[in-house]
C-alpha cells in the first residue's frame, strides 16, 4: 500500500515474516547510516534481537533503547529517556529511528523523531494488530500529559511502515480483539463488502489464519491511507475516522481506562450505530448485523454501570469537540457516513442508555 502526504509517499510493506525488512530499508537509504531501534519491555524479549540483527547486515551503527511499557508510560518522562538514549548513542541529523512495538511505542518514537534535532526520519514496525492497521498509518505522533490522551504531539509521516503480521501470534487475543475494533470501523465507514467479509470469517480471523489476516490488513491499510492522504491534518474526511469514538472515548475516560481502547470503540460504534437507525438512515437488520458482528469478535456491546447523562457531559471534554459543539458521525447504510453537527441531545441520551442495559 502507498501513502501519499503533501511532502512525501511512502510504502506500507505487509508481509508474514522480516525477510524483506532490510531490502526495504535500503531502498529509504537506510543503509549504512546509524541507526536506533526503540520497542518495550515486553516486546524486546521477543523480537529485539532478530531485528538488530538483521539491520547489522545493512549498517554498522545499530543502537537500541527499550522503553516500558503500557499507556501509563506514554508520557514526557519516557520521551526523556529517549533523548537522552539518542545522545548518549550520537544519533544525528542522518540518523534513523525505528519504531517496533504497538501503537504507544509507535506513538512515542514518532514524536522523538518529530523533535529530536528539529525532525529525524523514522521507520514503523508495529507489532499489535491496532497498530498495524490504525496508529502506524497517518503521522500522528504524540504523548499524554496531564490525564489527556495525545494532548503533546506533531504530525510527522514515517519513511517505511514494515508489518511482519506473524508477530500478532504473540499477541494476547484479548488485543487482537481490540484491533478487530477498529478493522470493523473500517469497514463500516468505507465498505459494505468488506464488513460482509468480516462478518463471515470470524473464526479464521480470530485464528489468526495467515491468508485471511494479510487479507484484512491489507484492506484496512488502504482504508486508513486512502483517507488520511485525503486529509492529512484532519480538516474534513478524516473525521470519518472517528466514528464510534465520541462516546468511545467518554467511556474509555469515564471507566478509568479499565477496558482497551477498541473495546471501547465497539460500544461506541454500537451507540453510534443506534443512533443511526434512529434517525432512520440504517435498518433494524443493518444495526442487529453490527451488534452482532462485534460480539462475533468477542467485542463488548454494554454496560451497566455509568449514568447516561454522565456520558452525555463527558463528551463536550473530548478534545475534537470543536467550539463546544458535538461533531457525530452516523452511518447512512453499512459502508457510508457522514458527519453531524447538530444532533439533539435526546437523540444522542436515546443511545447511551441502549448500550447502558446490560447485557
Ligand atoms: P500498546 O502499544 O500498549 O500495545 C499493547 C500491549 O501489547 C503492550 O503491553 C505491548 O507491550 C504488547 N505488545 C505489543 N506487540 C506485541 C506482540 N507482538 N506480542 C506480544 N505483546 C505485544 O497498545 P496498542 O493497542 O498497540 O496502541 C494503543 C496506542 O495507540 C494508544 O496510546 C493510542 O492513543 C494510540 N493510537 C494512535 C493512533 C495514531 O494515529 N497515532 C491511532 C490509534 C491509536
Ligand atoms: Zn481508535
Amino acid at each position: 500500500v502507498q501513502v501519499q502526504t503533501t511532502k512525501n509517499e511512502y510504502p506500507i510493506i505487509i508481509h508474514h515474516n522480516f525477510d524483506l525488512l532490510c531490502e526495504h530499508l535500503v531502498k529509504q537509504g537506510v543503509q549504512g547510516k546509524k541507526v536506533c531501534l526503540i520497542t518495550d519491555d515486553n516486546v524486546s524479549p521477543l523480537y529485539l534481537n532478530h531485528v538488530v540483527k538483521l539491520l547489522q547486515t545493512i549498517t554498522n551503527e545499530v543502537s537500541y533503547i527499550v522503553i516500558p511499557h503500557g499507556e501509563k508510560n506514554k508520557n514526557l518522562d519516557t520521551i526523556q529517556t529517549i533523548y537522552e538514549g539518542l545522545l548518549a548513542h550520537k544519533l544525528d541529523r542522518e540518523s534513523v529511528l525505528i519504531a517496533l512495538g504497538g501503537g504507544v511505542t509507535g506513538d512515542m518514537v514518532g514524536f522523538a523523531s518529530a523533535t529530536y534535532m528539529r525532525g529525524i526520519d523514522f521507520i514503523q514496525i508495529p507489532t499489535t494488530l491496532l497498530a498495524q492497521v490504525d496508529s502506524s498509518i497517518g503521522g500522528k505522533t504524540g504523548v499524554d500529559f496531564d490525564g489527556y490522551k495525545n494532548v503533546v504531539g506533531a504530525f510527522h509521516q514515517p519513511r517505511l511502515v514494515y508489518i511482519n503480521t506473524q508477530t500478532l501470534s504473540t499477541l494476547p487475543i484479548r488485543e487482537v480483539q481490540a484491533g478487530m475494533a477498529e478493522i470493523i470501523k473500517h469497514s463500516l465507514i468505507e465498505s459494505a463488502t468488506y464488513f460482509k467479509y468480516i462478518t463471515s470469517h470470524p473464526r479464521e480471523i480470530l485464528a489468526l489464519e495467515s491468508e485471511i489476516l494479510e487479507e484484512l490488513i491489507y484492506e484496512s491499510c488502504l482504508i486508513k491511507s486512502k483517507v488520511v492522504s485525503a486529509d492529512e491534518k484532519e480538516k474534513g474526511l478524516r473525521a470519518t475516522l472517528n466514528f464510534g469514538h465520541t462516546i468511545g472515548h467518554a467511556v474509555e475516560r469515564l471507566l478509568n481506562f479499565s477496558l482497551l481502547h477498541g473495546e471501547c470503540v465497539a460500544i461506541g460504534m454500537v451507540a453510534a450505530a443506534y443512533l443511526s437507525k434512529g434517525l432512520n438512515q440504517i435498518s433494524a437488520k443493518d444495526f442487529m448485523a453490527i451488534e452482532a458482528c462485534m460480539e462475533a469478535f468477542n467485542l463488548p456491546t454494554r454496560l451497566d454501570n455509568l449514568d447516561p447523562e454522565v456520558v452525555y457531559q463527558e463528551l463536550y471534554y473530548d478534545k475534537k469537540t470543536k467550539y463546544n459543539a458535538l461533531n457525530f458521525i452516523v452511518l447512512t447504510s453499512i459502508g457510508s457516513c457522514e458527519m453531524k453537527h447538530d444532533l439533539e441531545k435526546n437523540v444522542i441520551i436515546d443511545a447511551i442508555k441502549y448500550i447502558m442495559q446490560g447485557d
